[in-house]
């Protein structure tokens, strides 16, 4: 289908997607998107380059992914992504936390990336390392692109299957942002937060519905419903949850560039589900075009 008006989750360079924020905003144009949101991994290095590109008619919505460590619901805790839009970047606390978790990111990246090489895999760590732009947020689909080089997989998927994943002997940990302490951080700074991909299965391990409850009560706005990692059935299961516990549903791509084989407008969230973001807002306006 062409001409889907609203996409909320697209990475650029700023993180681990390959367009440039200019570039994201282009193709946004090209895939006939009236909204686009700019959410790079825990930063928002992109975000005026961007602005500075939005075309007459075009709304961007500025915002970022962010790492964090929940309860998983059964007793233990998992990764789980929250995006937030239209904080304030120059918050103080959201500042340093993203600063400290890029840091945290690229420790962690070098670390995978000695692993590799030390089971003699062709990977540099030091090179690995020289071709992320200071300060930001390096990540796994950056060592994909590394183990392409070295011939190791052909895809970034394969490199996903076979060496980056979370059981992985060369996956290393990183210490995230307690997602209670995000989604206080984010409402501080004037955003809202909406709980990426929360049953993306496929992924890793996820949270129970009770804890998507619990994340309900502490000033979570949403939930992303429509993902390219959701199958049918576990939309459905969302989208009565969602209805339950009266949290915004959204729908995005989750575009990555050519880092991820989906497309842009791929999935989108309903207007009036984007004007109920925008209403809680108050850190940081729309960009109008
Ligand atoms: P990291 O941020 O280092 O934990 O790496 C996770 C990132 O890799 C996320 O942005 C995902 O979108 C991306 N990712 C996870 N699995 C895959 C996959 N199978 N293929 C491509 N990208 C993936
Ligand atoms: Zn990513
Ligand atoms: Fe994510
Ligand atoms: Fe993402």
């Amino acid at each position: 289908m062409r001409g889907v008006p609203i996409d909320l989750h697209a990475h650029t360079s700023c993180s681990d997607g390959t367009d440039s924020p200019a570039e994201l905003i282009t193709a946004a144009a090209a895939a006939g998107l009236d909204v686009v949101a700019i959410t790079d991994h825990d930063t928002t290095a992109g975000w005026a380059e961007a602005a500075a590109a939005v075309p007459a008619g075009m709304r961007l919505i500025r915002g970022a992914e962010l790492s964090c460590e929940s309860p998983n619901g059964r007793g233990g805790t998992c990764t789980v992504h929250l995006l937030a839009y239209l904080f304030d970047a120059e918050s103080p606390a959201l500042k340093a936390e993203q600063s400290r978790l890029r840091a945290e990111r690229r420790t962690r990246l070098r670390r995978m990336a000695e692993r590799m090489a030390a089971d003699g895999f062709a990977v540099d760590p030091d090179d690995v390392m020289d071709r992320l732009p200071a300060d930001s947020p390096g990540g796994r689909p950056h060592l994909a692109q590394a183990l392409i080089r070295a011939g190791v997989v052909a895809t970034v998927d394969e490199a996903f299957a076979k060496y980056l994943g979370t059981g992985s002997r060369y996956h290393a940990p990183r210490t995230d942002t307690p997602v209670e302490t995000a989604i206080d951080m984010i409402a501080e700074a004037g955003g809202v937060t909406v709980l990426a991909h929360p049953f993306a299965s496929r992924r890793g391990p996820i949270v129970t519905a009770s804890v998507i409850a619990d994340l309900a009560g502490l000033g979570l706005s949403g939930v992303e419903i429509d993902h390219p990692d959701h199958d049918e059935p576990t939309r459905a299961r969302l989208r009565a949850l969602a209805a339950d516990l009266s949290l915004v549903a959204t729908g995005s791509s989750d575009y990555h560039g050519t880092n991820k084989t989906v497309r842009l407008g791929q999935e989108t969230t309903a207007p009036e589900m984007l004007d109920a973001l925008v209403d809680k807002a108050s850190g940081t306006p729309v960009v109008v075009g």
